[in-house]
């Protein structure tokens, strides 16, 4: 018999757990915001820009993650971004806010990441990075070793990644698929986390 996860021991087996079982557990979820929840490019007036499936969504997420957004942005902060996010109603949804103004690098340097993941106090390895950018969105995160989720939505961006480092876990096509996508993760393993650049610095150890 399958020895069952730490913890799990007085969890009820669902039928989706026994389709996707829990190897590699999922407890916190970082989200890219343009493009991924909001979209970037001009708004329609009286039209939310908010992504379709985006506020269900959260809200189906929001009682069993633990949610950070991670964004690029070039001069608004924490602050700034958390209040957009409040006029948009999916703020309350977010424990945690990291913008590049504030970390001071943007993705995908891993330094924004592992600010984010020490926010939410979580692994990178039962984390998942949800982005629409294979470049800064998935090959940063990929590079931590986090598994990730392509959000395949928006023309404006490459489609399909230029290398392995890029190559996402998965990739969805519409918001609405997003939780199906991290119950799969949770049966696939984590990608190898890259070697840091090794910066000439010795090290004890
Ligand atoms: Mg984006």
């Amino acid at each position: 018999m399958p020895s069952l996860e730490e913890g799990e021991g007085t969890r009820s087996v669902s039928t989706r757990e026994a389709t996707y079982p829990r190897r590699h557990p999922v407890d916190g979820v970082l989200l890219d915001m343009g493009d991924t929840l909001i979209e970037e490019g001009p708004f329609l007036p009286g039209r939310s820009p908010l992504i379709p499936g985006v506020g269900e969504t959260l809200t189906l997420l929001y009682g069993r993650y633990r949610l950070g957004l991670v964004t690029n942005t070039d001069q608004a902060g924490r602050a700034e971004v958390s209040q957009a996010l409040d006029r948009l109603g999916i703020g309350r949804y977010f424990s945690v806010v990291v913008t590049s103004s504030d970390v001071g690098w943007p993705k995908p340097h891993p330094f924004i990441f592992e600010a984010a993941l020490s926010s939410l106090g979580l692994p990178p390895d039962r984390t998942v990075m949800v982005g629409n950018h294979l470049a800064k969105d998935v090959a940063g995160a990929k590079a931590l070793g986090m598994r990730t989720v392509h959000f395949r939505w928006s023309p404006r961006y490459p489609a399909f990644p230029r290398g392995e480092e890029e190559r996402p876990t998965l990739a969805i096509g519409d918001f609405v698929e997003l939780p199906e996508a991290l119950w799969r993760l949770e049966a696939l393993p984590c990608p190898a986390p890259r070697a840091p650049v090794d910066t000439g610095e010795e090290h004890d150890l």
